[in-house]
């Protein structure tokens, strides 16, 4: 039987989401059968881009990561807080804007992967359904133990990203992008079974609906959920934002494969009953950008990576700031290796822009589309490709790579 436990949080306080965290963890058997004395153990939170503020539900809060610091270390074994956040994102900016660089000033290691500093090396994958290697870092390939810090949040391609979404971190950037355009689904999976994290809890706290997974609208949950059983977890988060597991890919994929259990009969859940504590996430589906032309059409090709994705949300939020939203008019913007007969009926080069390569390479070429140059492009980029010649936009924003 796996055991996932579900508590509320009495207060944003530290020590009251810690005294959650810790109820969660005794919950579920505590940590000695997990975590040796002696280990080194990542702790992988949920930074992916720089959120509008860090309590928005997008990221992880530095206390659930904390709380967890401290218990591994009362163990014996040395955590190391590490991320690297979605291609094209300044990690540093994210750690900032987070307050993980607090913790940092205090004397606590928050490592950036994307550090050049950072060896990284090459593991072969588990399956290899997708990939058979893929590129990480020594201090990756080295840790004993990996505990995936979610928040609860809901996936433009995925329906809800969690635990074993969140182990993409862990990949250097040309295998992100990878990992979205040969197939995400299977990928994680694959990823999971090769780097085996041994425990999820997820930041339930703050999550977000609708737009994930940077741009969606705050959902307060106040709870803290957590197993050694990734699939299990995931189940039971899933049914408190509403979705069925079926309805998930990665649960659905993860439980075929073995990798945990996804039937409600053999799940045990403890504090919190799912009941209790549910409530509908908005699908991505539902949502409409206010402002946005209804004649504007927003073309995702299933295989696009989250940095084009986020940019392109990230840059039509730019432009309803700066109040250009009527230039989207009767405008296609196409994303990821769109197939030519996915474009509407009239796509031209006057109405029609292609945002990064796997676009420009899939239809833009061939059709004579501008492009927002990039893998993934900036938000600068990507406006001025829209505006095309109507208007002419500046460079006011810097390049986010790093
Ligand atoms: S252009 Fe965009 S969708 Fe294509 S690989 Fe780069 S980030 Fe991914």
């Amino acid at each position: 039987m796996s055991i996932v436990a579900i508590q509320k949080t009495a207060s944003d306080s530290f020590e009251d989401i810690k005294k959650a965290v810790a109820k969660v963890v005794a919950d579920i058997g505590g940590l000695e059968d997990i975590i040796k004395p002696g280990y080194k153990v990542i702790i992988k939170p949920n930074l992916v881009a720089t959120p509008t503020d860090r309590l928005s539900g997008g990221v992880t809060r530095w206390e659930v990561c904390m709380a967890l610091y401290e218990m591994v270390q009362a163990i014996g074994a040395t955590p190391i807080l590490a991320e690297s956040s979605a291609c094209g994102v300044n990690t540093e900016d994210v750690i900032r804007k987070c307050g993980y660089q607090d913790l940092r000033d205090q004397g606590i290691p928050f490592i950036n992967l994307k550090d050049k500093a950072n060896p990284v090396c090459s593991m072969p994958m588990k399956s290899g359904t997708i990939l058979k290697s893929f590129q990480t870092w020594e201090l990756v390939r080295d840790a004993d133990a990996i505990i995936t810090v979610p928040v609860l949040k809901t996936h433009d391609q995925t329906e809800i990203t969690l635990g074993m979404k969140n182990c993409k971190g862990l990949l250097c950037d040309p295998q992100k992008k990878e990992f979205h355009t040969k197939g995400l689904v299977d990928s994680v999976c694959d990823l999971v079974e090769t780097l085996k994290p041994c425990l999820e809890i997820i930041d339930g706290t703050y999550g977000q609906q609708g737009l994930g997974p940077i741009y969606g609208e705050t959902k307060k949950m106040d709870l803290i959920i957590g197993s050694k059983d990734l699939v299990a977890c995931e189940t039971v988060a899933g049914l408190i934002m509403g979705y069925e597991p079926e309805e998930v890919m990665i649960t659905r994929e993860a439980y075929k494969r073995g990798l945990g259990e996804m039937d409600l009969a053999k799940i045990e859940v403890v504090g919190k009953q799912i009941d209790e504590v549910k409530s509908r996430f908005k699908r991505t589906s539902e949502v409409e950008i206010e402002g946005m032309p209804k004649s504007c059409n927003l073309i995702f090709d299933y295989q696009a990576c989250t940095g084009c994705h986020n940019t392109v949300i990230s840059s039509l939020f730019d432009m309803k700031g700066e109040g250009l939203m009527d230039y989207l008019e009767n405008m296609n913007i196409v994303v990821g290796p769109v197939r030519a007969d996915k474009l509407p009926e009239g796509a031209n080069a006057e109405n029609t822009v292609t945002i990064g390569i796997c676009a420009k390479k899939s239809v833009g070429d061939a059709l004579g589309l501008r492009n927002a140059v990039g893998c993934p492009p900036n938000n600068a980029t990507v406006v001025q490709a829209i505006l095309g010649d109507r208007r002419e936009y500046g460079t006011r924003y810097a390049s986010k790579e790093e």
